[in-house]
């Protein structure tokens, strides 16, 4: 299978990333593109004087290959299910698989060694999703090796692929069962339960990043009148209701989250008056909300940057938001803050909060330093695959 795979030669020095094990090679990298491969194809690469490198994924654009492997692998059904068993091995190493406990990302891309595939599981069904072309048409074997993987019982698996690839005009997506169909829609998270939607939600339909934070927020809300913007699932709701707190507001734009939000509230506390839900614009809330009425905040908004053209723009949204934050919180308030824009760092991030303290004149200590939790792991030689950043703030 492997022998008709063209190779592609990187011009002199362009190997050095390589010989780190980054696993991209940028289109300029490259000597010249032979016009006898397609998106997706596998490809081998090798320097300027011959020596094989690897193989991976070719794709049009700026990054040109998505390195497989630094060793001579064969890119086959047994690739597939051995990176998938190492990656299922560090899931249970990080005991996330338990009952009470269904809800985990399986497959962080380059983190497990797998360039543009996410895989995250809720009970028996694993949604797949594929950012490159050469995983969209490795879906098929994917899961196959999914639903055959020891130890764990998944027999759906839903491909959602259709705002993740590039060029998609050529590939046709859709979102769709590869294997089995809708079951149980409801996924268990550190004993809460939630119900995910899939077919119709964001992303892979819940965001299984937040888990770590959203139990470190538990353990600050009892008590505490709790305001949680940018709600979505409502997540962060359910853990502040579990932790004590004295009421929990959720905000959310999309009506559709407030709609899921109030499900999952009424999942695990059902008749509990202490919650309620707002359809608005975040920062409309924060301007006509009333100064003190809460003393716990969390700021979960969407990626203000997605590309690094945006940079500029976004860290002037994440100053305006925090910045309203720290005008209304009462004394004594805890600030939850995040950004999972992979284009802004955490020193600038950090910057862009820092200044919208400044300019609000509170006193605001740092009590937490936030990121994304284990099974969304960074691999060493891929930095870019940190993306979540977030701070725990009190504020005289
Ligand atoms: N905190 C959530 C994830 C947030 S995702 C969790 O733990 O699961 C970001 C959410 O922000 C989306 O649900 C989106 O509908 C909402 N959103 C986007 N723009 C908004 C705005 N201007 N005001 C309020 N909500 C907004």
């Amino acid at each position: 299978m492997n022998s008709n795979i063209t190779t592609l030669r990187l011009r002199r020095g362009k190997e050095e990333s390589l010989d780190r094990f980054h696993p991209w090679v940028f289109s300029g990298a490259l000597v010249a593109m032979p016009d006898n491969i397609d998106e997706g194809d596998l490809v081998y690469v090798e320097t300027s004087d011959g020596r094989r490198i690897g193989t991976g994924h070719f794709q049009i654009g700026s990054i040109a290959v998505r390195m497989l492997t630094f060793g001579d692998e064969a890119i086959d059904d047994n690739f597939y299910r051995r990176r998938l068993e190492e990656a299922l091995r560090l899931r249970q190493a990080l005991g996330l698989i338990r009952p009470d406990n269904d809800a985990y990302r399986l497959v962080h891309g380059e983190g497990d060694f797998l360039p543009g595939l996410v895989v995250d599981v809720y009970g028996p069904t694993a949604v797949l999703q594929a950012h490159s072309p050469g995983m969209h048409f490795a879906r098929d074997i994917i899961a196959r090796q999914l639903v055959n993987l020891p130890d764990i019982d998944i027999h759906n698996v839903y491909y959602k692929s259709e705002t993740t690839l590039p060029y998609k005009a050529h590939l046709d997506p859709q979102n769709q069962y590869i294997i089995g169909s809708a079951e149980n829609d409801i996924a268990t998270e550190n004993g809460l339960r939630f119900r995910i939607d899939w077919l119709r939600g964001q992303k892979t339909g819940f965001f299984v990043d937040q888990r770590d934070n959203r139990s470190l927020l538990e353990h600050y809300s009892r008590g505490r009148k709790v305001l949680n913007m940018f709600c979505y699932t409502g997540g962060f709701s359910v853990y502040a209701m579990r932790g004590g707190a004295a009421q929990v507001t959720s905000v959310d734009s999309s009506a559709k989250a407030i709609t899921l939000t109030d499900a999952n509230i009424e999942l695990n506390f059902p008749g509990d008056t202490r919650h309620k839900a707002v359809a608005e614009d975040a920062f409309k809330f924060l301007d006509n909300m009333d100064s003190n009425a809460y003393d716990l905040i969390i700021l979960d908004p969407p990626a203000f940057a997605k590309h690094r053209s945006a940079l500029r723009n976004a860290l002037r949204g994440y100053q305006k938001l925090n910045a309203k934050a720290f005008e209304k919180i009462s004394s004594g308030g805890i600030i939850f803050t995040f950004s999972c824009s992979q284009a802004v760092s955490k020193e600038q991030f950090r910057l862009a909060v820092f200044s919208a303290a400044a300019q609000t004149g509170r006193k605001v200590r740092i009590l937490h330093q936030l990121t994304q939790p284990a099974d969304h792991p960074v691999n060493i030689y891929h930095p870019e695959g940190e993306y979540l950043k977030g701070l725990i703030l009190y504020v005289e």
